[in-house]
This record gives structure tokens, sequence and C-alpha cells, in this order.
């Protein structure tokens, strides 16, 4: 999924979930559990300018959603435990870039075992991973759903 999903979900679960031991495991599983389900996704290979734009867009646009819930609508919320949250929702696609930039084989391992809970990557072995079209209706509502979701449990 795009990184506002896993943002804004990864802070929905750590503004409900503050359990510190057990909230990284289901943080991360949240993320491969979402990517499971067929939604759209923007491509980031070859990385170009358009490319960090859409990434620094991506993630910019989640945290000012979550920063105006905090200071406008929801301040119970414990920003230590949503941070933390957010940051072990994003972890499996921090690792999945640094398997892009950096070859290795245990980085390698790990692409595998990301693009094995990747719809995209199971469905359609043929397309190696890449882009390929969807339905418009998965397309538009998969995501819309999950964030919607999300942001009934951060309110
Ligand atoms: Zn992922």
């Amino acid at each position: 999924m795009i990184l506002s999903s896993h943002i804004i979900t990864g802070a929905a679960l750590g503004a409900n979930f503050q359990n510190i031991y057990l909230m990284p495991t289901a943080a991360i599983a949240l993320h491969f559990f979402l990517d499971k389900i067929p939604h759209y996704d923007y491509t980031i290979k070859p990385f170009s300018f358009i490319v960090s734009a859409k990434v620094f867009a991506d993630i910019g646009i989640s945290a000012i959603t979550i920063l105006i819930i905090y200071l406008f609508f929801n301040p119970n919320i414990n920003p230590t435990y949503v941070i933390a949250g957010i940051f072990f929702s994003v972890l499996p696609d921090g690792f999945l870039l640094i398997s892009f930039i950096f070859q290795n084989k245990w980085l390698q391992k790990y692409r595998q075992f990301h693009d094995f809970f990747h719809w995209q990557s199971q469905k359609n072995p043929e397309t190696n991973g890449e882009e390929k079209k969807i339905p418009t209706f998965w397309n538009l509502s998969a995501q819309l759903i999950v964030i919607i979701i999300a942001l009934y449990y951060l309110l």
C-alpha cells in the first residue's frame, strides 16, 4: 500500500494498542496484512525527482493529517505510541527500500519475503512484482476504506 495507508493505520494502532512489547509485532503484522489486500501502488522504480516528490507528498499529507487530528480533534492520543506505531508500520517498506539500494543475499531474501505477502507479486508472478492494471474499483476504494477505518480509530 502507499505510505499514507501504512502511516495512518500505524498511528491508529499506536493510539489504541499501548502495549510496548506487542505493538511493534502487531504493527508489522498489520503492514503485511494490508499489503495482501488488492490495492493501488505507485512505482518507485526507476527513481526520479517525480518519484521523490510523490513519496514526499505521500508522507507529508498523512503526517499533517495526524498532526491536525492531534492538535484539533483528539489531544488524548499519546504521541509516543502513535510515532512508534507509525515507525513499525512503515519499517517493512523501509527495509524494502534498503533492499533496492544495496544488494546482498539477506536483503534479497527479505524482498522475497515481502513480495510473498504482497498481493500483486503473488497473484501475478508473470509481472515480477511490477505495476499491473487492477480494477478501478479497487484502485480507488481499497486504501480509502482502510484509511477511513483507521481515521475512525484515531478520532
Ligand atoms: Zn509493504
